[in-house]
């Protein structure tokens, strides 16, 4: 693994939530990205040495409503840049990590993704991400 690539973090209001990160980080987003695979729409905040990704849910059935319904809003997953995301899925599978999908899925901001089950990780949600070339 290499750096955190990004935090994401699912909110409620995703409006009210940019107004309060751009306060906060002092700069406004510069990508706002749907992805409707996941019901989710992401919104980037560049935040120096990483990024802050939120995550607003477009539908009730995305993993982000369902999120925001157990948990509230809060920290939703810490994202790890890695070079071959195939090898990784490999190296964490034999590592006995539970991953939550096995194949790499597309990703907002043009990443390749893949995530550890928080079971086997701490109950922490940790994406892996690979940079499409
Ligand atoms: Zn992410």
């Amino acid at each position: 693994m290499k750096h955190v690539e990004h935090i994401g973090i699912a909110v409620k209001d995703l409006g009210s939530s940019i107004a309060m990160y751009t306060k906060l980080l002092g700069a406004e987003p510069y990508k706002k990205e749907e992805v409707i695979s996941e019901g989710v729409m992401t919104v980037f905040f560049d935040a120096g040495n990483t990024k802050i990704e939120l995550l607003g849910a477009t539908r009730e059935d995305s993993p982000i409503a369902k999120f925001i319904e157990k948990r509230g809003e809060g920290i939703h997953h810490i994202a790890f840049a890695v070079d071959n995301i195939r090898e990784k899925i490999q190296e964490k599978t034999a590592q006995d990590f539970a991953l939550i999908n096995s194949e790499p899925k597309d990703g907002a901001d043009n990443k390749l993704i893949v995530f550890l089950h928080p079971k086997s990780t701490g109950n922490v949600l940790v994406e892996m991400c690979e940079e499409k070339g």
